[in-house]
C-alpha cells in the first residue's frame, strides 16, 4: 500500500507546484481560461455548449451528463497559462463526447459501477471486524478490480483530452508555440495524479488478491 500511497502524494505535490508555477505566468493574448474553451467550442461546432463558472481549487471538468464545463474561478477568469491548459484539456472531454471517443463513453459506463465499489470500500473495513478474511478479500478483489479498471480507462481518456487541448490552442492560435511547453507542464502533472491513482487500485487489488489465494 505504501508505494502507492507514496506516488499519489508526490504526484498531487508535483501537480500544486506546477499550477502555482504557471497560474502566475500569463498567457500572451490575455485570454481567460473561459474565453479558450469558448473559441474551441465555438470552432468545434459547439457554440451552444455553456461554459459556467465552479467554486473551489481545481475543481474543473467537464460533464458528459449536462453537455456543460465547469471551470474553477482560478481558471474561468484567469489569464494564465494555467487557466487555458486547463480550460482546452476540459474542452479536449467535450471534443471526444462529440466524436464519440470510445474509451470515453466506456468510462462514463463505467461510472455507476465505480461509485458503488468507491463507497463499498468502507464496507470492507466495517466487515473486517467480524467476516472471515478469506472471504472478505474474494469481496475485496471484486471492489477493487472495478475501481481499477475505471482507473485504467480513465488514462487514455486524459492523455487524448491532453493531447486535443494542445492541438486546438495552437491550430486557433490561442497560444503561441513556446507557451506550449508550460502547458504540457500543466497538463502533464496533472496526467500523472491518474497514474498514480491506477497505479495505487492495481497495488490495491493484487494485495487482496494474494490474501484471498493464501487464506482459502
Ligand atoms: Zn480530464
Amino acid at each position: 500500500m505504501i508505494p502507492g500511497l507514496l506516488l499519489g502524494i508526490y504526484a498531487q505535490i508535483r501537480l500544486s507546484s506546477t499550477y502555482a508555477k504557471y497560474v502566475r505566468i500569463p498567457n500572451e493574448r490575455g485570454l481567460s481560461g473561459a474565453e479558450a474553451a469558448r473559441e474551441i467550442l465555438d470552432a468545434a461546432g459547439m457554440p451552444g455548449m455553456p461554459v459556467k463558472e465552479v467554486g473551489g481549487h481545481l475543481t474543473d471538468h467537464y460533464d458528459p451528463t449536462k453537455k456543460a464545463l465547469f471551470l474553477s474561478s482560478e481558471n474561468y477568469r484567469g489569464q494564465s497559462l494555467a487557466a487555458v491548459g486547463v480550460a482546452a484539456h476540459e474542452a479536449g472531454h467535450a471534443l471526444q463526447h462529440k466524436a464519440a471517443y470510445a474509451p470515453l463513453h466506456l468510462r462514463m459506463w463505467l461510472v455507476p459501477a465505480t461509485k458503488f465499489a468507491s463507497s463499498a470500500v468502507y464496507g470492507i473495513f466495517l466487515l473486517s471486524w467480524f467476516m472471515h478474511i478469506g472471504k472478505l478479500a474474494v469481496f475485496a478483489v471484486g471492489i477493487f478490480a472495478v475501481i481499477a479498471l475505471f482507473q485504467l480507462i480513465t488514462l487514455p481518456v486524459e492523455f487524448d483530452a491532453s493531447r486535443r487541448a494542445k492541438e486546438q490552442l495552437l491550430r486557433l492560435g490561442l497560444v503561441r508555440a513556446d507557451e506550449g511547453a508550460g502547458i504540457s507542464k500543466v497538463l502533464n502533472a496533472a496526467a500523472l495524479t491518474y497514474v498514480a491513482a491506477m497505479v495505487s487500485a492495481l497495488l490495491e487489488l493484487v494485495h487482496w488478491m494474494l490474501i484471498a489465494r493464501n487464506r482459502n
